[in-house]
């Protein structure tokens, strides 16, 4: 049975956690406990259940609460939120049109993948990692994970490309590509300005995940292939 404490005048839920529970870092969790919205919503005469030892484990690893919150930024929108978001890039272009090492060095990370993709350009050979930026790897692998278990790992036939520094194909800006947010399936079918084949399932679960589907795209900026963390760019 869990014990309950009343807040005092200058009480945070920090204080309470830090002398009720002995460490101030379990706030978030009393606050959980308590259904509070957000660690600031407290008044003085409330009362704060205390969670013994053994019910603060099973709440700590609440199953329902998303991972998206806390494991990757929501999708930016337009060139300067994924500028803010994921890095400015027209800091580290080089003269000769180039990009700096250090942007991969400081960006750049391979997110694994839970089975091989053949790789588009060469179908004997698999992808077993896709190189991306570091804010979005854990989100890739949740993807890839959910395309295993959903049973969608035949809708992925091939693998054409992740981070890779190269200017938008139809003009001067980097493609969401430099920034390693941006990943191609299936391009051998899906060719830039055509319909392409790709599986609804598949743009579904990447859309529900908040990424850009390139297929939406009208004209000859279809890209069915294509499939962006970023939106309005
Ligand atoms: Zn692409």
């Amino acid at each position: 049975m869990a014990k309950t404490y009343t807040v005092a005048k200058g009480d945070t839920l920090g204080k309470i956690a830090r002398a009720q529970l002995g460490d101030a870092k379990l706030a978030v969790m009393l606050a959980d406990f308590n259904g509070l919205p957000d660690l600031n919503q407290i008044f003085v005469g409330q009362r704060i259940l205390l969670p013994t030892a053994k019910e603060q484990r099973p709440t700590a690893a609440a199953p329902a609460a998303p991972r998206a919150a806390v494991a990757w930024p929501a999708p930016p929108h337009g060139f300067q939120a994924v500028r803010d978001t994921f890095g400015d890039i027209l800091a580290y272009l080089a003269d000769d049109g180039g990009i700096d090492p250090k942007w991969e060095a400081e960006r750049i990370t391979r997110a694994a993948l839970p089975f091989p993709i053949p790789l588009a350009w060469n179908t004997a050979q698999n992808a077993t990692a896709i190189r991306c930026h570091k804010l979005l790897a854990p989100l890739l692998e949740e993807v890839f994970r959910q395309i295993e278990s959903q049973g969608l790992k035949g809708a992925v036939r091939t693998y054409g490309g992740g981070y890779v520094f190269r200017p938008k194909r139809n003009g001067v800006k980097p493609s969401t590509h430099s920034w390693g947010i941006a990943i191609d399936l299936n391009p051998n079918t899906n060719a830039m300005g055509s319909a392409g084949d790709m599986d609804p399932r598949l743009v579904a679960l990447f859309e529900e995940h908040g990424f850009t589907w390139g297929g939406r795209w009208s004209g000859g900026n279809k890209d069915p292939m294509h499939f962006q963390y970023c939106s309005g760019y």
